[in-house]
């Protein structure tokens, strides 16, 4: 006898994640794709093509197509996920059924395009679920209760807010403020605050190491702080300084109140019996971003409602996706 695979994919700005069932994840790369100048050849995808993010020569470009959490043209998202379920498969792809998160208010063009890249990549049956919903089951939120939940999923490029009940989303917003706006935000700081360039990879490394989203005495907190390298915006010579805690706060801060104003406007539009549900059960935080210090403390001290991160937040949608493609017959409901 022989089984068609189930496999379940959760395309992300930042990072692509491929479940199998029966297996678990069987690959985590970062979402990039390398592709020639000229003829848009693709070239290489994944880890491969991170390497080359900043070190390409001009006929070669290395982009994280789904930067902004929309979906990329149908060519690089058909690449991508041929790519990435070749390998997941090892190589053997033999008309597996897929389901495959997508930006929650995808329009029907976007569902369709990534519906033909699968089909394209050797997908006999392809499921889309809404990456909020697939979060929402990842966290192992009861959805399909008549009861409010509130998912936060942030990730590399969008912060997803969504309000759930009886399996379906009834307010949803997405914020294009998330991991690399932070980044964004820290480079932008340490030139002005600090006189100092420095690259994305070390911006991410410093939101890592010494980023805070809320500290709330900074004359008595005791900061962690590390070793920045960069390049002196006066001398143009490379520098070497401390930065701490307390100043990468102050830096996160105005990215990271967009997204407590997407939150409020979700509540804004939320029936009021769901967002009484959710002051009793606490927002719920998923994905990358969700492992920022203090974010939980920053988003309850600005809603006044309590707000907690899941376990393993990077992992909460392909589990969510995993979930789902496991037990099809009792989310087909859900899932379009
Ligand atoms: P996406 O679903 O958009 O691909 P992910 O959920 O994979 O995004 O999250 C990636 C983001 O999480 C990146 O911006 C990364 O910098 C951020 N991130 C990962 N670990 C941490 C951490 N410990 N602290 C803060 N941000 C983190
Ligand atoms: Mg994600």
């Amino acid at each position: 006898m022989w089984f068609k695979k189930k496999v379940g994919i959760d395309l992300g700005t930042a990072n692509t994640l491929v479940y199998v069932v029966n297996k678990g994840i069987v690959l985590n790369e970062p979402t990039v794709v390398a592709y020639s100048q000229e003829d848009h050849d693709i070239l290489a995808v994944g880890e491969d093509a991170r390497e080359m993010l900043g070190r390409t020569p001009n006929t070669i470009v290395a982009a994280r197509p789904m930067r902004d959490g929309v979906i990329a043209d149908y060519t690089t998202t058909s690449a991508m996920v041929t790519y990435f379920l070749r390998k997941a498969l090892n190589g053997r792809i033999l008309w597996p059924e897929v389901m495959i998160s997508i930006p929650g208010g995808s329009s029907q063009v976007e569902k369709r395009a990534v519906v033909a890249a699968c089909k394209q990549a050797g997908a006999s049956d392809v499921y889309l679920i809404e990456e909020p919903l697939a979060a929402a089951i990842g966290a192992k939120i009861p959805i399909s209760q008549p009861s409010g939940h509130m998912i936060v999923n942030i990730g590399g490029g969008t912060a997803e807010i969504g309000i759930l009940s009886l399996g379906q989303l009834v307010v949803f917003k997405t914020v294009r403020i998330a991991g690399t706006k932070l980044d964004e935000a820290i480079i932008h700081h340490m030139r002005k605050k600090h006189n100092m360039h420095v690259g994305e990879r070390t911006a991410e490394e410093i939101k890592m190491k010494v980023g805070n989203a809320h500290i709330l005495e900074p004359e008595k907190y005791e900061e962690i702080k590390m070793e920045v390298r960069g390049r002196d915006t006066q001398s143009g010579l490379p520098k070497i300084m401390e930065v701490g805690e307390i100043s990468i706060t102050e830096a996160l801060q105005k990215p990271l109140k967009q997204i407590i104003e997407g939150i409020k406007e979700v509540f804004g539009e939320s029936p009021p019996e769901l967002s009484a549900d959710i002051v009793d059960k606490g927002i719920v935080l998923s994905g990358g971003t969700a492992l920022l210090i203090n974010l939980d403390k920053f988003i309850t001290y600005y809603t006044g409602v309590p707000a907690y991160v899941v376990d393993e937040p990077l992992f909460c949608v392909i589990r969510g996706i995993g979930m789902a493609i496991e037990n099809l017959d009792s989310y087909k409901k859900a899932i379009r």
